[in-house]
């Protein structure tokens, strides 16, 4: 296969060109993904006996990857309600391979904030979001005092939930954002983890995190398709967080007395 990594940007850090070397010539033998991150083994090259390098593919948010026929027929794309066949679009494939028979593997990236990267550590990220069992759920995510929002986006605990699921996965659950993770009661951890597997479920059926039951909802004005509470928004863990004012407020977040002088938890 050959290589068009030109665009610096989707390859930092390597230099363009590197992946070209580093790919050409090779085939892919096994594709695996964990969370977001997506990795394609390559073969030897040559009479060479060791396999190449991984290839690893991070979508970014606005990131696909295509797979084009001989003929340019899309062979593979997920989601082709959302694929934009325009020809002017190709300025938004940042990284091409083409195989020996024309087909093609695109990443197509509007806003450019995907990464193609050579052997990208997989060791850094923690298990599947999909396949986390129950006792692994609770030992990563309840131990400290970070709100439970920025803990489900944390992918070196748990690897697959970005800022659309976590808030989808938090209202579903009806726990704050804003809850500390050592706070949280069994029952809150248990529905967070049965959200978890339906959310993922959900959106791996209808085509993606933007397909939520709480995402039209995620603007001013906006209230809660449940019980049509108003919506509002706040930054948790660094990003852009929208709940229920009435099922997620922080207070019912941690039922039971508060030892006195606690200050924990927003005053509002
Ligand atoms: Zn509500």
């Amino acid at each position: 296969m050959d290589v068009d990594d030109s665009d610096s940007y989707v390859g930092r850090p390597h230099a363009p060109g590197e992946l070209r070397s580093a790919l050409t010539g090779r085939s892919l033998t096994a594709a695996h993904r964990r969370g977001k991150t997506i990795w394609l083994e390559t073969s030897p090259a040559g009479d060479a006996a060791a396999p190449g390098p991984e290839l690893g593919i991070h979508l970014g948010m606005s990131g696909r990857i295509v797979v084009a026929g001989p003929d340019g027929t899309l062979a593979e794309g997920g989601d082709p309600g959302r694929y934009d066949t325009r020809p002017g679009r190709e300025v938004w494939n940042r990284f091409t391979l083409t195989f020996a028979d024309g087909g093609r593997l695109v990443l197509r990236d509007p806003r450019r904030l995907g990464r193609v990267r050579l052997n990208p550590d997989i060791g850094a990220l923690g298990p599947d979001a999909a396949q986390v069992t129950p006792a692994e759920f609770r030992a990563l995510i309840t131990k400290g005092t970070i709100a439970v929002k920025a803990r489900l986006l944390d992918q070196s605990k748990i690897a697959g939930v970005g800022n659309l699921l976590a808030d989808e996965i938090l209202w579903q659950a009806r726990v704050s954002p804003q809850a500390r993770v050592g706070d949280l009661s069994a029952a809150q951890v248990n529905r967070l983890y049965r959200a978890l597997k339906s959310v993922l479920e959900s959106a791996a059926a209808k085509g993606g995190a933007h397909t939520g039951d709480v995402i039209a909802a995620r603007h001013p004005g906006g209230t809660c398709p449940r019980d049509g509470a108003p919506m509002v928004h706040g930054t948790v863990g660094g990003r852009s967080t929208w709940w229920c004012s009435r099922e997620q407020a922080p207070r019912t977040a941690r039922p039971g007395p508060r030892s006195p002088g606690s200050s924990r938890g927003p005053a509002h």
